[in-house]
């Protein structure tokens, strides 16, 4: 067979078999999608200033001058070698048998330019490179450079100390040299190979591994990132396809049914963006294939609304609808906001109730046994038209009777096998809309959710009264005063007060599952490069301070070395707090968090929204969706903690009704770090497709692809999909047109078996995650 199926260690040795295995490489194929990282030029050095300590680096340097000096043991020896970069120098020192060191020492006299890759260390004040292992463009023992010409573009490979750039380069080189186009279909169909005269797989491989010239890697590249983009698109646009090769029960409007007496009595207009959602998806409802609509819009943009309206097309057409929710304060709270909106539309069967009214049912996992057997039960039958839950409604013992349309609101909390898994829960497929309040960039929208179509709520109705932002030094006593000043004006006024903590109680470590999104690359504990804890600390020592009173203010924050690991605002400790604080005297102090039962959190709900108890200490459970019309200040402890489109959620909680909103983040976070440009962003702007971007910028490419779509990150090598928004666009619309013209890609054989492979890829990578 080809080299791409001969075991690596056939063809390049063991030893170097065994540290390709450990960067990644284990086949043939995989080396040869090893691509460069970069190009050395030899006619250009490598600038010495950006090489940081403690990295392992490859330079292309000019030796300047040797010196080889004898050690206490007279065989061995010590080489100080000297290069360049034309205006800096950098050590680089051998340790060795004096013999070799001398033969090393000729060939490393007289100016020559080379490769020169070790790990940088500090050394006198100096940078230098101990034991740096070497490589001349001009040495003629090297294969790679009898082959090409000497002023060909270097490729440098992500290597190890172990295996050096040039020797990858060499294996590379073996398996590929052998390869003919019959050995790598190439999945590109050639119609768009010719139009756009771009080259095949092979030669793009070539050019990338061995150009000659800088656009001959430049080519080579451009190809396969647009690949990459294809391929990613195809998979979309066949899952596309498959769903509306898919029989769906058409679900059109009805006259005289429970939706038009809901719409007539709408305390509100809709907006103009809502009226055009609605018209688009009950045009897609009554197709006889399943609908697959994301809708993203703004936190208070009126997403439910639009959801209510399509669940009332299909309860008119005899299906039902299931709405799934992330949590279950959200479920709760949409069952019985639904409940209200529909009032005897809702009340099927009862006193009092619609004639064609239906039934709203709420199914959690808590649901105590009896009244989760009438919930149950209430679906089973049919008798419920609109079932709302979290992951419960996911089990296997739950049951439909006609499911129609499936709902998910917040989608980034589901990932794509949860909404298969719900979706297969009808006998035909249920029509999906999927919601989410994080604003998503058109191009990720395109890669992550690319086999959805998308609706996009820009506007917020009217009646809004804003919200406005200020990041709080949580060591300034002045401030952490006048916040709770703040709060007790509101509360006197008739509003509410959310205080949001990262930690659940001060005992343990225990932060709110969520907490994990802070898009930072380093766990939040860590310490920082200077010492100072990553993710920062308003912390509850300085919530104390405040409480304190003014003399005391200050002191348990200065008192603290800034290196000092403190702990993270917990919830039990700032309510208990707040709750002796004398600014706050007479007022009630509630807490929310997710260890609490159902029915407490509920409670706390309750009381907090009635203003029995108009300050609600808690964590990240009122994150997403929970309404409270009289909420209006909200302050964000350890603000830094918390990632962006967390706490543009978090801030949408408050000024949903008349009342103006305030958001006080605390934080400590120094100037410069990402956790204050975060906050700066956060500080500047409600706009969320703004902190989306901003977010996106923050984060690893992986992270964004890999969170919400298993697998996808690892195909792509050259594709950025922050940046590439002309590549993926044009890719979607090939493979759209593609695929529309040969669904089952059958007069496309290299397509649909790159396809195959990665979805087998991502079936075991999902495999190894359950
Ligand atoms: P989200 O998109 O964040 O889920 P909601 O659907 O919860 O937003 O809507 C927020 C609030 O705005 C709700 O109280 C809802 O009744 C109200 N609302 C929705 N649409 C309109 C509209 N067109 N005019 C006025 N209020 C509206
Ligand atoms: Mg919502």
């Amino acid at each position: 067979m080809t080299a791409l199926s001969t075991p690596l260690s056939r063809l390049v040795g063991d030893r170097t078999a065994k540290a390709l295995a450990k960067l990644g490489v284990e086949t043939g194929w995989d080396l040869l999608r090893h691509y460069p990282r970069r190009y050395g030029d030899p006619g250009r050095l490598t600038d010495f200033d950006d090489l940081p300590v403690g990295d392992h680096v490859t330079v292309t340097a000019r030796t300047v001058r040797t010196s080889l000096r004898p050690t206490r043991n007279p065989r061995t020896a010590m080489l100080d070698v000297t290069v360049t970069d034309g205006h800096r120098e950098l050590l680089l020192r051998f340790f060795g048998a004096r013999g070799f060191l001398a033969s090393q020492e000729r060939r490393l006299q007289g100016g020559r330019v080379g490769l020169f890759t070790g790990t940088v260390e500090h050394f006198g004040g100096r940078r230098m490179l101990k034991n740096p292992d070497f490589h001349f463009f001009d040495d003629e023992e090297d294969k790679a450079a009898v082959i090409e010409d000497a002023s060909a573009p270097t490729p440098i490979y992500a290597a190890s100390a172990a295996l050096p750039t040039w020797r990858i380069r060499g294996a590379v080189q073996t398996v590929l040299e052998p390869l003919t186009e019959d050995d790598v279909p190439d999945p590109l169909p050639a119609k768009i190979l010719e139009r756009d005269g771009l080259p095949s797989l092979l030669a793009a491989l070539r050019l990338v591994h061995a150009p000659r010239t800088e656009e001959d890697w430049r080519r080579g590249r451009d190809r396969l990132r647009y690949e990459e983009a294809f391929v990613l698109q195809a998979a979309l646009a066949v899952r596309r396809a498959e769903a509306e090769a898919t029989a769906a029960t058409s679900r059109p409007l009805r006259d005289g049914g429970i939706r038009e007496e809901f719409t007539a009595r709408l305390p509100f207009t809709l907006t103009q963006g809502q009226q055009e959602v609605v018209a688009e998806v009950s045009a897609e409802l009554a197709r006889p294939w399943p609908m697959q609509r994301l809708l993203q819009g703004e936190v208070g943009s009126g997403k439910t609304v639009v959801a209510l309206l399509a669940m009332l097309q299909v309860v008119d057409a005899g299906g039902q609808a299931a709405l799934l929710a992330p949590t279950e304060v959200l479920a709760a709270q949409h069952a019985r906001s639904i409940s209200a909106m529909l009032g005897p539309l809702a009340e099927a069967g009862m006193l009092g109730g619609a004639e064609n009214g239906t039934r709203v049912t709420l199914l959690t996992g808590s649901l105590p046994t009896a009244a989760r057997r009438t919930a149950l039960l209430a679906a089973a039958s049919g008798e419920a038209g609109i079932v709302i839950g979290t992951h419960a409604l996911l089990s296997e013992n739950v049951q439909f009777a006609e499911l129609g349309l499936v709902v998910v609101d917040e989608q980034h909390r589901f990932g794509v096998e949860q909404r298969d898994a719900l979706r297969a829960k009808a006998a035909t497929a249920p029509h999906l809309l999927v919601m989410t309040a994080t604003p998503i960039p058109r191009t990720v929208a395109m890669t992550v959710f690319g086999d959805l179509e998308t609706s996009t709520l820009r506007e917020i109705p009217a009646g809004r009264s804003g919200i406005r932002t200020f990041l709080a030094p949580a060591t300034h006593p002045r401030w952490v005063e006048r916040t709770w000043q703040l709060a007790r004006e509101e509360i006197d006024d008739g509003g509410r007060v959310y205080v949001v903590c990262p930690r659940i109680t001060s005992q343990d470590d225990d932060v709110e599952s969520d907490l994990v999104d802070t898009g930072d690359d380093a766990p939040g504990d860590d310490p920082g490069p200077d010492g100072l804890p990553v993710g920062g600390s308003g912390r509850a020592g300085t919530a104390g301070t405040g409480a304190a009173g003014a003399n005391g203010a200050g002191r348990a924050a200065a008192g603290n070395g800034a290196g000092a690991q403190r702990p993270l605002a917990a919830v039990d400790e700032v309510a208990a707090i707040l709750r002796e604080h004398p600014v706050l005297d007479g007022v009630r102090v509630g807490e929310l968090h997710g260890r609490m039962s159902p029915e407490d959190k509920e409670a706390a709900m309750a009381a907090f929204s009635s203003g029995d108890v108009p300050v609600l200490v808690t964590t990240t459970v009122v994150e997403v969706g929970v309404d409270v019309p009289e909420a209006s200040v909200m302050v964000i402890m350890d603000a830094d903690r918390f990632g962006i489109s967390q706490l543009h959620q978090l801030r949408g909680r408050i000024g949903r009704g008349a009342r103006p909103g305030t958001c006080l983040a605390w934080t400590t976070a120094p100037e410069g770090t990402p956790a204050m440009t975060r906050l700066r962003a956060f500080e500047s702007t409600t706009d969320g497709f703004e902190l989306a971007q901003v977010d996106l910028e923050q984060r690893r490419e992986g992270d964004i692809l890999g969170a919400a779509q298993s697998g996808r990150g690892s195909s792509l090598r050259l594709l950025r999909v922050l940046t590439d928004t002309k590549v993926i666009e044009k890719a979607r619309w090939d493979a759209r047109a593609i695929v529309d013209r040969d669904p089952t890609l059958r007069d496309h054989p290299a397509l649909a078996r790159t396809l195959a492979e990665q979805l087998d890829h991502e079936r075991a990578e999902f495999l190894d995650r359950t």
